[in-house]
């Protein structure tokens, strides 16, 4: 694909490492423990389909063990392979470490089109990997915890919840085996969306501080900003929608697998998403331009580019033409080592893989409490809360009936103030809440050290810091 030879997918993610390394103070040892990937284990594995049997080859991968559960999504995917999944792998343990949730590395990934098979053949394919996984704790609440990633979802979760369940009859704790299930398998309220509400909650975040703004180039608020997504999967499409419907944002172009789309009054992405869920893909979508080589359209002016989508698109080979002042990295692992340093040296602003699409494993995380304190978020809580701000609601109508003041509530504050947080609020609450906390950490670093020199560096010693932390009071 690049003109350029590049490193791997893993050694990029190793010299992004090694960067951050060299403004640290890590023993050799100690540094080389914590960068290499652990283990990884390969399974070929054989299922009866349409007369036949097709052998499968799936992996999963555990970059780093100094917290367990370890955890990472299970990706389906026709180009799944080991460098792949143990770069993916280590990407976690950053990411974790970086947001304060509290578990070590580890990625898996299955190599196949899960666009060329049944419903009901995927759920063979799906139910025989977990096996093989489960029988080696590689999926286990206490010790290895998936989640989805590209082309797995709610539904492939749920297999493999079920699956272990059956293989684990009298593990009470069955339900936290695995996260991104639906509700009624012991999901969580905002799991879909929570990795796209990340970036969102990231994009605010960043926009609160002029002085980084400034530093792209940038002034004011989302409103009125153009846009550009590549990929409208689950992440790129919800954070597409937010950033259009809530903030203002104006999406002028999205890029999916057949091309891009184009329409600088900013598209509708609800509409788009339907289009694409119907056509199979962004071309025909009515009243907008349509460009062929969607992979071009990155390079386009707009203000906020948003990766969504594969890993590797920003390259040597188009690095030097990307126009956006700022690019905030939904997917994993979008830019490579050699754009990067392209990017940076341009001056362009990239928010980081690991910080900015973390929104997914936090709220796993909170998926994962939920299912080993067997009660969902706000059970006990959300009702005493309202009638907490009753009474000061009664209170205060109480005191201007009294004295004759004539107050009045706007009855939309006291709907809105009498209701109680209920799970999806809690968990946008707490998404916020780390996404705000963590980026100030990374700012911290990036701007308090000027020789770390950019936010990705910034995030990669942060979290490096905090795995070298546990492997020391551990006494390595
Ligand atoms: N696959 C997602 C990621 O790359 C989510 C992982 C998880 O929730 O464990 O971060």
């Amino acid at each position: 694909m690049h003109m350029t030879p590049e490193p791997s997918f893993r050694a990029s993610v190793d010299l992004m490492f090694k960067r951050a390394t060299q403004f640290m103070n890590l023993s050799p040892g100690l540094e080389e423990k914590i960068r290499v990937c652990n283990s990884t284990y390969t399974v070929r594995f054989g299922v009866r389909l349409r007369g036949k049997i097709e052998t499968f080859t799936g992996y999963r991968s555990v970059h780093s063990e100094h917290m367990e559960p370890v955890k990472g999504g299970i990706r389906f995917a026709t180009n799944v392979n080991q460098d792949e999944v143990e770069a993916l792998a280590a990407l976690m343990t950053y990411k974790c470490a970086l947001v304060g949730t509290p578990f070590g590395g580890s990625k898996g990934g299955l190599s196949i089109d899960p666009r060329a098979w049944e419903e009901h053949e995927l759920e063979q394919i799906t139910r025989r990997f977990a096996y093989e996984l489960i029988k080696r704790d590689l999926i286990h609440p206490a010790q290895n915890v998936p989640a989805p990633d590209m082309g797995t979802g709610e539904r492939e979760m749920a297999w493999i919840a079920d699956q272990y369940q059956r293989m684990n009859t009298t593990d009470i704790n069955h339900r936290a085996c695995v996260t991104g299930k639906p509700l009624n398998s012991g999901g969580i309220r905002g799991r879909v969306e929570a990795t796209g509400r990340g970036v969102q909650y990231a994009l605010h975040e960043f926009f609160r501080h002029p002085a980084d703004l400034a530093r792209a180039g940038l002034q004011g608020g989302l409103e009125g900003k153009r846009v550009i997504v590549q990929g409208l999967g689950n992440v790129g499409y919800h954070a597409a929608k937010f950033l259009s419907e809530e903030d203002g944002a104006k999406v002028i172009a999205v890029i999916e697998r057949d091309g891009a789309v184009i329409d600088e009054r900013g598209l509708d992405i609800q509409a788009l998403k339907e289009w694409v869920t119907q056509n199979g893909g962004v071309k025909g979508y009515p009243g907008t331009s349509y460009v062929e080589a969607g992979a071009e359209v990155l390079e386009h002016a707009c203000d906020i580019l948003i990766p969504a989508a594969l890993e590797g698109v920003i390259h040597k080979g188009n690095a030097a033409r990307i126009r956006a002042p700022l690019i905030i990295e939904a997917a994993n692992g979008p830019v490579t080592y050699g754009a990067d340093e392209i990017l940076r040296a341009k001056g362009t602003i990239v928010i980081p893989d690991l910080y900015a699409n973390a929104g997914g494993v936090t709220v796993s995380y909170f998926e994962w409490v939920k299912n080993l304190s067997h009660m969902r978020f706000g059970r006990m809580q959300r009702r005493a809360e309202e009638a907490h701000s009753r009474m000061l609601v009664e209170e205060l109508e109480r005191l201007s009936a009294d004295r004759g003041l004539g107050w009045e509530l706007r009855p939309d504050f006291k709907e809105r103030f009498l209701t109680g947080s209920d799970e999806l609020a809690l968990v946008r609450s707490g998404l916020d809440d780390t996404m705000r906390t963590t980026y100030q950490a990374m700012r911290a670093i990036w701007h308090g050290r000027p020789e770390v020199g950019d936010l990705r560096t910034a995030a990669y010693v942060f979290a490096i810091d905090r795995v070298a932390r546990t492997y020391r009071s551990k006494g390595l």
